[in-house]
């Protein structure tokens, strides 16, 4: 899966700007400044049980015999099924399906239940069958709860291979999982209907009754009946399609055996693309009608990543198609059905020549991401949800190395480093969680999909490749994937088979990274100008940051460090694997600079001693690798958040910025601007706007506005957030004045505006638009012909400044007017918007109890990330008292970790904030 929130922020690149925001300040806030579009990162919050310093893997299954039961959310294996014969039957005026399934199940101990996952279905019939036996009928009890169903039979059911015949029925609901309804709008405002499926983790037992554990692999033979005038799509291809009584009746081929979370049936007037066979697989992109022409930037890099990842992972692909298929209503970004990729519209589709970088970049990594699936998690999967990072960190990890191949000059490595900046945000938290941790009821495992499963375990994957060497890294996954094709596996057979590959001890160099919480802050000293000294300890935000380094029981890490050792002939890579908490290394006399981190690849923070600061300064930072650099600013930056590093130290620091052109590291610097615009009172901002032109300026003035020939995308990308932070937070009256125009022309079409400069244009329009503006851009918002133009101007409405306008975009999240996949997300931008945030609190209060009933779970929990931006005393004093007097539980470590990121916001702010009054004060003038 691929998490929606990346999303909505408009793209993936502002997402990121987002998410570095997070890291430095630990908070997940934005301004108004640059749109209110940008909010949220926030795969944030997670985790189930507390945490556990087991070693083992916390799989496996208790219930491994009729007799253990004890357990109301794992089924016996006594039963267990290897084939369903699936017919569905949706009918999409009365928002209902009804279903027929045969499922061929192995019963190894004789018993008179079966025991099975279903909900929300009301199964009318149950029987068991077997050659040469008299059928038996089951009476059949349902327990919601724990989501199952019982069906008990008064003779025993001998042990063979049986036939369960069930009939069902059930409801095709608006809460986005499930098997559930979409609409849209066609261009002459006509509604059109549509279902699709989103089983994972646990939601395929909302659509058929089934044995809905990652380990229950079965193969599955699935056919839909519809109405002749609509279209059906499933994980294999058409077999047979014919009329039968007024009906459609579409059968699918038999599937490979996989897990139900990877079923899916969708249903609706969609149209294909022709195929593109990438080998011998048919690739094809389906969206509702008059889409299609936003299809051929997605499937140019469908094809491509599969190409790649058949060849990378040495096995072809596993189905006999690839659909990739544009959903309207999509609660998460996309989803990894095998042979049916499902995807919300602005993770697929877009227009070449009106998509930003940042826009195709999004759409290029969920592509990869959901593809680099089909082998790592549909083909092998986790035996369990506790190994669900595994599935995710490595299809993110790929998603980076696909894409970094298809377009080199994308820098996607460097870019990597936003996405681990704000996994090193969230995993700073005291309330942070480890990678992989024990997973008992599935509600668990729905909240793992968050930063530190995603980014953390990326960038702990890359760490080891790194050190590994990428070839011995992609032998020992081919080992993997082989040695358990068809089958499930846990982390420790990833190790095992890197472990093979490799000749090292893979275990004992990853479980500290994945079996605990949090990661090293790495001291760098110099002693007697000839040994290096090392020291590893726990980086937190907490008061006492040092207190985590005194006990002998803190948790310490086998550090793969890099260092760049610069002497007057040159410079020299030295590798240490760090596995002690301190380490002395001996230095050449002539030494003049120490990098430590080269490359950037490490999941650790790095703060170097003043001697040793002020040597990299004095080499200059323009001969450090961009994100290198990036690793230093925000290092320093999470440091000054963190309280031991003083304000005016970071600002002085970014003085010496002014030269850079790399789009990363500006994100970098950009966010801690942002948060210095929430964090300052009224009075104080303009101090911070002349200090954002100060810095800001020779690079604007090296790019302006229109882009050069041969210049690079990214530099294009840059100049897009450059004069969105200038019309801003530097409201530098100019460039304001200058957006106006270009955004006239724009809409006139008097000349050519690029449009990486055109989401610019829109936030800075509304940070100083007026109630005509506002009514201009929500009629943009209801007319946009692509899902990347809908979504900006939809965030545009939470980034005015005018409350009585923001007021309005507040009640729209309530209405039709918002799909419920985007309104949390918009809520969550107004609670940053520091203009309207008290109000949206109020609101967010008062209609608590409907957010609840109408937004996605997952929706509602990215919403509530909006309180780390109420960083007042007061507000968060509020915040708490609300959480305390309701029982609000929103998966795993969820809310401790917005309270946390809350609390360090508003503490950054009551303790420094006097301290960067002063030091902008002096910079001013
Ligand atoms: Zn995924």
């Amino acid at each position: 899966m691929t998490d929606g929130s990346a999303d909505p922020p408009v793209t993936r690149r502002q997402t990121a700007l987002l998410a570095v925001r997070a890291t430095a300040n630990a908070i997940l806030w934005i301004g108004t400044w640059q749109g209110a579009s940008w909010l949220l990162f926030a795969r944030t919050a997670w985790s189930g049980p507390t945490p556990s310093h087991n070693r083992r893997q916390f799989t496996h299954n208790p219930g491994a015999s009729s007799m253990n039961l004890q357990d109301p959310y794992r089924l016996p294996h006594h039963v267990r099924p290897t084939h369903y014969d699936l017919r569905i039957e949706p009918d999409l005026t009365t928002h209902s399906f009804i279903g027929h399934e045969l499922v061929t199940v192995t019963v190894t101990e004789p018993t008179s239940e079966i025991l099975l996952n279903a909900t929300e279905l009301d199964i009318s019939s149950a029987m068991v069958s077997a050659e040469g036996r008299q059928p038996r009928t089951g009476t059949v009890q349902m327990d919601e709860e724990h989501q199952r169903c019982r069906i008990s039979f008064q003779q025993e059911i001998p042990v063979g291979i049986w036939i369960l015949h069930l009939a069902f029925r059930g409801t095709l609901n608006d809460k986005l999982r499930g098997f559930y309804r979409s609409s849209y709008k066609d261009s002459h405002g006509g509604v059109h209907n549509l279902a699709a499926t989103q089983f994972e983790a646990t939601d395929a037992r909302r659509a058929f009754p089934c044995w809905d554990e990652p380990h229950f692999k079965a193969m599955f033979a699935v056919t839909l009946v519809i109405d002749p005038a609509l279209t059906a799509i499933s994980n294999t291809r058409i077999i047979e399609d014919r009329q039968e009584q007024g009906k459609r009746v579409v059968r699918f081929a038999e599937s490979i055996k996989m897990s139900t979370y990877l079923v899916a049936f969708i249903v609706g007037e969609l149209v294909a693309t022709p195929p593109i066979m990438a080998q011998q697989t048919p690739v094809r992109l389906w969206s509702v009608p008059g889409k299609q022409h936003l299809t051929s930037f997605g499937h140019e890099i469908a094809v491509y990543s599969l190409n790649f990842l058949a060849d990378y992972y040495g096995i072809p692909y596993p189905g006999d198609k690839l659909d990739l298929i544009a959903i309207p209503d999509f609660a998460s970004g996309a989803m990894e059905n095998l042979g049916a990729i499902t995807f919300r519209e602005t993770a697929l589709l877009l227009d070449q020549r009106t998509a930003t970088h940042a826009e195709q970049g999004r759409v290029a990594d969920v592509v990869a991401h959901e593809n680099a699936h089909m082998w790592f998690g549909d083909l092998v999967t986790m035996a369990w949800w506790n190994g669900l990072w595994l599935n995710e960190a490595f299809a993110t990890f790929m998603e980076m190395l696909v894409v970094d191949a298809w377009k080199p000059q994308w820098e996607r490595w460097t870019a990597f480093g936003i996405a681990r900046a704000a996994a090193l945000s969230v995993d700073g938290l005291l309330s942070t969680r480890p990678i992989e941790f024990p997973v008992r009821a599935p509600k668990e495992a729905e909240a793992m999909f968050d930063v530190l499963t995603y980014e953390k375990g990326a960038s702990v994957l890359r760490m080891l490749e790194q050190h590994l060497g990428s070839t011995v890294f992609r032998d020992g996954v081919r080992h993997y994937l082989t040695s358990h094709a068809y089958g499930n596996a846990e982390t420790t057979d990833l190790w095992v088979s890197l472990g093979h590959a490799s000749q090292q001890d893979v275990p004992a160099l990853m479980n500290e990274w994945i079996f605990s919480p949090g990661y090293p802050l790495l001291s760098l000293s110099v002693d007697t100008h000839s040994t290096l000294t090392l020291r590893q300890h726990r980086f937190t935000y907490a008061e006492d940051a040092s207190a985590a380094a005194s006990p002998a029981a803190a948790p310490h890490w086998q550090i793969p460090v890099q260092l760049r050792i610069v002497t007057e002939q040159g410079a020299e890579t030295r590798r240490v694997l760090l596995r002690e908490r301190e380490s002395r290394i001996p230095l050449p006399n002539n030494w003049t600079s120490i990098l430590a981190n080269e490359g950037g690849h490490g999941f650790y923070r790095v703060r170097y001693s003043a001697e040793l600061l002020v040597g990299l300064q004095a080499r200059g930072l323009d001969t450090l690798d961009p994100v290198e650099r990036f690793n230093l600013l925000n290092d320093t930056w999470a440091s000054t958040v963190a309280g031991m590093v003083p304000p005016a130290d970071y600002l002085a620091l970014t003085e010496h910025f002014h030269g850079e052109r790399d789009p990363h590291v500006w994100a970098v610097m950009l966010g801690s601007f942002s948060t210095l615009h929430q964090l300052l009172a009224e009075e104080d901002r303009p101090l911070l706007a002349t200090l954002v032109r100060k810095r800001l300026a020779s690079t604007f003035a090296d790019l302006g506005w229109a882009p050069r020939a041969d210049e690079r995308e990214l530099v294009r990308e840059l100049r897009g957030d450059i004069i969105r932070a200038l019309g801003t937070l530097g409201r530098d009256e100019t460039v304001q004045a200058q957006a106006g125009d270009a955004y006239r022309a724009l809409q006139t079409q008097t000349r050519p505006i690029d449009p990486n400069v055109i989401p610019a244009l829109v936030s800075i329009l509304a940070f100083t638009g007026d109630e005509a503006r506002y009514d201009e851009f929500a009629r943009h918002f209801r007319e946009a012909t692509t899902p990347q133009e809908e979504r900006r101007y939809l965030f545009s409405l939470a980034a005015f400044r005018n409350p009585a306008l923001l007021e309005r975009t507040l009640a729209k999240t309530l209405t039709d007017e918002v799909r419920t996949q985007d309104a949390p997300f918009l809520v969550s931008s107004l609670l940053h918007n520091i203009y309207i945030r008290e109000k949206a609190w109020e609101f967010v209060k008062t209609h608590w109890e409907q957010m609840d009933r109408v937004f996605p779970k997952s929706g509602l929990r990215r919403m509530c990330g909006g309180i780390v931006g109420l960083s007042t005393p007061e507000l968060e004093r509020d915040v708490r008292q609300f959480f305390a007097t309701r029982t609000i539980d929103l998966g795993g470590k969820s809310l401790a970790q917005y309270l946390e990121q809350l609390h360090i916001a508003v503490r950054f702010g009551e303790r420094d904030r006097e301290a960067i009054r002063a030091a902008l004060a002096r910079t001013a003038t």
